[in-house]
C-alpha cells in the first residue's frame, strides 16, 4: 500500500487520534539529534508553544517531555513538589484520580479531593481544605476530564489557589490548542499537554508550559533522573539539546501540526471545527435516541460520553465491532457509576467523518435489532 492510496479508520477517540496526511509525511526523514537543523526545529517548536498559549516568553517556557501524556505529569508532579510539600488534587474522573496514583508512587503527600463525575469540580471546597490546611503547597486540576468530557473551570480554581498563595498544576492534554486558556491570568504554574491531542501531531512526547521562576525554584526536587523537568529545561536552554534520545520523527510531524494549526487560525479556529463536529454528533445521536451522560452547560467539545441505550439487545463490543467494520473507531466509556461509551470530536476529523459515523451508528442499531427512536 502506498501513503497516496491507504484510508486508515477515523478515530472517535481521546486518542491516540487520526492525524492529517503532512503530519504523517513530514517524518520521512533523519535527522541527527544534535545537527544544527533539528535543533533549530525544537527551539521553534518551544517558541512556537508559547506563542500559541498567547504566553509572554519572559515570563513562560515550553518543556517537551519524551513519552506519552502521562510522562509529563508524572515529571512534573515528580519534580516540582519539594520533599516536605503536600499536593491536593481535584478529582472527578479516571484522570484526576491518576495524579493522585502518581503522587502516592512518589511518596508524595496527597489529598484527594473527590466530586461527581458528571459536574465540574468542587471550587468551595477547593476553598475550605486550603483554608484548613496550611501543609498544600500544590493543587492540581484537569482541565477537559476527557473521562466524560466534562469542563472544569481552571479560571475559578486558580482564583482560589492564588488566593491562598499555592502552585497550581493544569492537565490540559486534551483541551489546550482548542480552548483558549490564560496561563498568567489564571495563575497556572505548569500545563501539561500532549502532542498528538488537540494540536494534532503523533504520539511520542508532551510537553509542559512552565512558569519559569517556579521551575528555577524546584532544584533538587526530582525524583527521577529521566523525568527530571528541571534538567530537562536547562539542558534545553543550555545547548539546544534533549537529554537523552529525542523523538526526532514525532517533533518533525508536531512542527508540521503547529503550521496547520496556525493556517486554521489558531485556537479559534480548531474551537470552531470540533464544535462543528460535537454538534452535528450530539444532534444525530439525539436523534437516533441517545443521551449524553453530562449535562448542557458542562459539556466540552472535546468527547462526548453517551448513556448505553435501555434496550435488550445492546451490547457495547458488538456495536464496536460493527462500527469498526465500517470505518469509525469509537471508545469505551470509563465511569465507576454509569455504562457510558464515548465519542470524541478532536484530531483531523470534520464533519463529513461526522456523517460517516452517524451512517454506521444508523446501520450497527439495524443489525442489531434496536429501534430507539
Ligand atoms: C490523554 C490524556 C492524558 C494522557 O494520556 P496518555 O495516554 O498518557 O497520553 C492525561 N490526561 C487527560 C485529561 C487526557 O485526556
Amino acid at each position: 500500500m502506498t501513503i497516496s492510496s491507504w484510508k486508515d479508520k477515523a478515530l472517535f477517540t481521546p486518542g491516540p487520534l487520526t492525524t492529517g496526511r503532512a503530519v504523517k509525511q513530514a517524518m520521512l526523514r533523519d535527522l541527527g539529534s544534535r545537527d544544527r537543523e533539528f535543533i533549530a526545529l525544537v527551539a521553534d517548536v518551544r517558541r512556537r508553544l508559547v506563542a500559541l498559549a498567547d504566553a509572554d516568553p519572559a515570563v513562560y517556557t515550553a518543556v517537551p517531555m519524551q513519552g506519552s501524556g502521562t510522562f509529563a505529569i508524572e515529571s512534573v508532579i515528580g519534580s516540582t513538589i519539594p520533599p516536605d510539600g503536600r499536593l491536593l488534587v481535584l478529582v472527578n474522573g479516571a484522570y484526576g484520580e491518576r495524579m493522585v496514583q502518581i503522587a502516592r508512587r512518589l511518596s508524595i503527600e496527597v489529598v484527594a479531593l473527590r466530586s461527581a463525575e458528571n459536574a465540574p469540580v468542587d471550587v468551595d471546597a477547593l476553598d475550605a481544605a486550603l483554608a484548613q490546611d496550611d501543609a498544600i503547597t500544590h493543587v492540581a486540576v484537569v482541565h477537559c476530564e476527557t473521562t466524560t468530557g466534562v469542563m472544569n473551570p481552571i479560571d475559578a480554581v486558580g482564583a482560589v489557589v492564588a488566593r491562598f498563595g499555592r502552585s497550581l498544576i493544569v492537565d490540559a492534554m486534551s483541551s489546550f490548542g482548542a480552548y483558549p486558556i490564560d496561563l498568567a491570568g489564571w495563575g497556572i504554574d505548569y500545563l501539561i499537554s500532549s502532542a498528538n491531542k488537540c494540536i494534532e501531531g503523533v504520539p511520542g512526547f508532551a510537553f509542559v508550559l512552565a512558569r519559569i521562576a517556579t521551575l528555577r525554584a524546584a532544584e533538587g526536587y526530582a525524583r527521577s533522573v529521566s523525568l527530571d523537568l528541571l534538567a530537562q529545561y536547562e539542558g534545553l536552554e543550555r545547548d539546544g539539546q534533549f537529554r537523552f534520545t529525542p523523538p526526532v520523527h514525532a517533533l518533525l510531524a508536531f512542527h508540521q501540526a503547529l503550521l496547520e494549526l496556525e493556517a486554521e487560525g489558531g485556537v479559534a479556529g480548531r474551537a470552531a471545527r470540533y464544535r462543528r463536529n460535537y454538534e452535528r454528533t450530539l444532534e444525530g445521536m439525539t436523534a437516533l435516541g441517545f443521551h449524553p451522560y453530562v449535562p448542557e452547560p458542562h459539556r466540552s467539545y472535546v468527547i462526548t460520553s453517551f448513556y448505553y441505550p435501555d434496550h435488550p439487545n445492546f451490547d457495547f463490543q458488538r456495536f464496536y465491532q460493527l462500527l469498526s467494520e465500517r470505518g469509525c473507531v469509537i471508545y469505551p466509556g470509563k465511569l465507576s457509576h454509569a455504562d457510558c461509551f464515548r465519542i470524541g470530536h478532536i484530531g483531523r476529523l470534520d464533519v463529513a467523518d461526522v456523517e460517516n459515523l452517524l451512517c454506521a451508528v444508523r446501520a450497527a442499531l439495524k443489525e442489531m435489532e434496536i429501534q430507539l427512536s
